[in-house]
Order: C-alpha cells, then sequence, then structure tokens
C-alpha cells in the first residue's frame, strides 16, 4: 500500500513540476515584454499628442480671431475709403477721414503679418499632431497583434494545464491524505521538489550522496526521507 502511494506520489510530484513549468512559461512570454514596452510608449505617444493638440486648438482659435478682426478691419476701411471718394465733406471732416484710412491702413498691414505668422506657425504644429496620431495608431496595431498572440498562447498553455491537472486529480486519489499534506508542505520550502529519486546512493533531490549506514536507516522507515535535505525518497 506504501509503495504504491510512493509511485503515485512520484507521478504527483511529476505532474506538478510539467504544471509549474507551465505556469512559468505562461507569465514570462517574450511577448509580454514587449507588450510592456509599447503600452507604456503608447501612453507617452498619446500624452504627447495631447498636448501638442491642444496648443494647435489654441493656435487655431486665435487664428479665428485674428481673421475675424482683419476682416472687420477690413470693412471699415473700405467704408472710410467709399467716404472718402463720394467726398461732399468738409475739409477738416475730409483730413480727419484721410488720418483715419492711414491708420486703418497701418493696423491692416500689421494684423496681416501676423496672421501671415500664425499660418506659418501653425502648419508644423498640425504636422507634429498628424506624425504623432500616425505613430498612434502604428502602436495601436502592435500591441492588438501582441495581445492576439499573448491570447493565443496562454488558450494553448491553458488547455495543457487543465489536462495536467485532471491527471493530477486521478494520480492523487489514492495517496491518503497525511501524505499529501506532508507533500504540500515539502514543496513549498523545497523549490517544489517534495520526491526525490534515489539512485547510485545519492538523492535526486540535493545531489547529496549517503552512506551504507544512511541507506540502511533512510529505507527501514515506511516513508524513507533523504537524510540530508528531508525529501521523500523513491528507490
Ligand atoms: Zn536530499
Amino acid at each position: 500500500m506504501e509503495l504504491l502511494s510512493l509511485a503515485d506520489l512520484l507521478e504527483v510530484q511529476n505532474l506538478d513540476l510539467q504544471i509549474d513549468r507551465l505556469l512559468e512559461k505562461r507569465q514570462s512570454l517574450p511577448e509580454l515584454n514587449v507588450y510592456k514596452t509599447v503600452h507604456s510608449r503608447l501612453q507617452e505617444l498619446e500624452a504627447k499628442r495631447d498636448t501638442s493638440g491642444t496648443s494647435l486648438k489654441q493656435l487655431d482659435l486665435e487664428l479665428d480671431k485674428s481673421e475675424g478682426e482683419f476682416q472687420i478691419l477690413e470693412t471699415k476701411l473700405n467704408e472710410h475709403e467709399t467716404r472718402l471718394f463720394a467726398g461732399g465733406m468738409s475739409a477738416r471732416e475730409t483730413e480727419y477721414m484721410r488720418l483715419e484710412v492711414q491708420g486703418l491702413r497701418g493696423q491692416r498691414e500689421a494684423m496681416e503679418e501676423r496672421v501671415l505668422q500664425m499660418l506659418e506657425d501653425i502648419d508644423p504644429a498640425r504636422d507634429e499632431v498628424k506624425s504623432l496620431e500616425t505613430e498612434i495608431e502604428a502602436a495601436n496595431s502592435e500591441k492588438m497583434e501582441l495581445e492576439a498572440s499573448i491570447k493565443r498562447q496562454w488558450k494553448q498553455i491553458d488547455a495543457e494545464l487543465a489536462r495536467k491537472e485532471d491527471r493530477k486529480k486521478e494520480a492523487v486519489r489514492p495517496i491518503d491524505d497525511d501524505l499529501m499534506e506532508l507533500y504540500e508542505k515539502l514543496r513549498r520550502i523545497k523549490e517544489g521538489v517534495a520526491v526525490a529519486s534515489y539512485d547510485h546512493n545519492v538523492c535526486g533531490g540535493c545531489h547529496m550522496a549517503f552512506s551504507p549506514a544512511e541507506q540502511e536507516e533512510a529505507f527501514s522507515s515506511d516513508l524513507p526521507r533523504c537524510v540530508h535535505c528531508r525529501r521523500i525518497l523513491v528507490a
């Protein structure tokens, strides 16, 4: 009965190690690291795009406002000029109007320069937002591809894990609870390996050799344990 249990326990140990490896593989897919990098790059790009987008909007508003002011100035100038052309004003009024027109022309010129400068500034700002958006799009599709690849691999690993878990359930059944409890405890403190094979006087867990007396002592027990590392031994 005890020997049967130990053989089953070794099977449980093998399955547990396979499960450990699968879990490790699940969490260390190279795509996961790349995903993290792409994700943070995407966040940086989006933050930059938002900042650039805000200043572009600001420039657009200022341009709109200046173009509106330019239009008003132009209309006023035209009206004054029309009145000057029409004549019929006193000399003083005419002189006043002439000076007004002169002033308005100066203002219009300055305004024209400002609008041109704004148009010059707005183009690079617009290009920057556009190129950031292109980068974001590329990073997004890279992220989606990675997601798909991770999901595909996880699905495979999870199916494999489910198969191992099922086999483990079968293997655990004939083992008595006390032995399982000891096994689980040893696994926690012995880097996942609770059961070791005993071969050529050496423990497969800690790789230490036994003297004939130690071997005699260990294997006289119903539950042979390594004299060095206390793992359960299966000859
Ligand atoms: Zn050992």
